[in-house]
């Protein structure tokens, strides 16, 4: 947690390819920017929903993995040494009086910042919550979406969620550390890796992990603790699984979140924006990518591209409107390629 106020140009919001690209655009033309991601890595959906799937519709590129296409992203960004603010989320957007922006995140990380760039995709990624009554009772207690400190679960009882890697991988590590654990999927197969779960059924086999294909149902709780969970399976059957925590792995959905009440003109869930600037209806607060909306707009990642280059033209005269703008070419800018360590400083 850092309350020390961090003052810079710009903070774009939104670790995907379309913020990406912008904090290359905005170091060309000289500009530093931060960047917040509400995940762990940079790479939005390409490295969240996809990772693995080839695109084909790069310019240049004529295949190129979704997590090769952020690497190759990061790469480019590398010589304008943006700080990234992962693992936090863009929670709280002011105006300032004197027309810069107060920007807070979930981490407690505060900027002061002339322009900021929403790039926030579909919205930040949450983690799919454990559909059963009272939950909210329970969660950052009992019921937990990740695994902070696994050392937290040795010697409880335990029932894990899910049948990804993320719910088999947690399945392996802690069976021989906790005093009970159980395996709940609505399937009997897997999504993991198919070695992960060769190794999950085994356990099972062994007895040392107890493997149910089913649904929760309900918390079993006494006094405010958690008990238990009702699972009821395939059959419709109902147990009752003993349990202090809950490991839950449903993977992670998009949720709009705290932008929706930024006072953005919006559209769909979208933020209206101009063509020209891909500035939204307040000044300064520039969205590209997924999230903002025109006429045509196309959900490309080709056409985030293109916004992120108008918007840093249009955030550089927001910050500097009395600076001359003019093209300038990679191959031939002394400037840009100082900017971008090609040539001795
Ligand atoms: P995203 O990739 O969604 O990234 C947005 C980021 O913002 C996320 O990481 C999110 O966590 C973060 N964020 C949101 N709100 C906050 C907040 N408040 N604080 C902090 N962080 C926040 N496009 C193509 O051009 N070609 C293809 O072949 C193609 N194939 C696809 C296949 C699949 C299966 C899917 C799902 C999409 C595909 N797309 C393809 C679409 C493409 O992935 C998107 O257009 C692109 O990812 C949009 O990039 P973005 O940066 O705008 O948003």
């Amino acid at each position: 947690m850092s309350n020390a106020i961090v003052s810079t140009e710009v903070v774009v919001i939104g670790a995907g390819p379309a913020g990406l690209f912008q904090l290359f655009e905005l170091g060309l033309l000289g500009i530093k920017a931060h960047i917040i991601d509400t995940l762990r890595q940079p790479g939005g959906q390409c490295t969240e929903l996809y990772p693995d799937k080839p695109i084909y519709d790069i310019p240049a590129l004529p295949i190129c993995g979704a997590r090769e296409l952020v690497e190759r992203l990061m790469q480019q960004i590398k010589p304008f040494g943006a700080e990234f603010h992962l693992a936090e989320e863009a929670v709280q957007l002011e105006r300032q009086d004197n027309g810069r922006f107060r920007l807070t995140t979930s981490a407690g990380t505060v900027f002061d910042t002339g322009a900021v760039v929403i790039a926030a995709g579909v919205g930040s990624f949450q983690p799919r919550r454990l559909a059963v009554e009272n939950v909210a009772d329970f969660e950052g207690t009992h019921i937990h979406y990740s695994v902070k400190s696994a050392a937290d679960f040795h010697g409880r009882r335990l029932v894990i969620f899910g049948g990804g890697d993320s719910a088999l991988d947690w399945a392996l590590d802690l069976a021989p550390k906790a005093a009970s654990i159980a395996l709940v999927h609505r399937r009997a197969e897997f999504r993991g890796a198919p070695a992960t779960a060769e190794r999950v059924r085994a356990l099972a086999a062994e007895g040392r992990l107890r493997f149910v294909e089913g649904l929760a149902q309900s918390l079993h709780s006494e006094a405010g603790a958690l008990k238990g969970v009702h699972v009821k399976a395939a059959s419709g059957e109902l147990q009752l699984l003993d349990a202090e925590h809950l490991l839950v792995f449903f993977g992670l959905a998009p949720k709009l979140g705290p932008i929706a009440e930024w006072g953005f003109e919006l559209d769909k869930k979208a933020i209206k924006v101009d063509t020209e600037r891909f500035e939204s209806n307040i000044p300064g607060i520039f969205a590209i990518g997924d999230i903002n909306i025109y006429p045509g707009k196309k959900k490309l990642i080709l056409s985030a591209f293109h916004e992120a280059a108008l918007a840093a033209f249009a955030i550089q005269h927001h910050l500097y409107p009395a600076k001359k703008q003019f093209l300038q070419y990679t191959t031939t800018s002394p400037a840009m390629q100082k900017r971008l360590g090609v040539v001795a400083a």
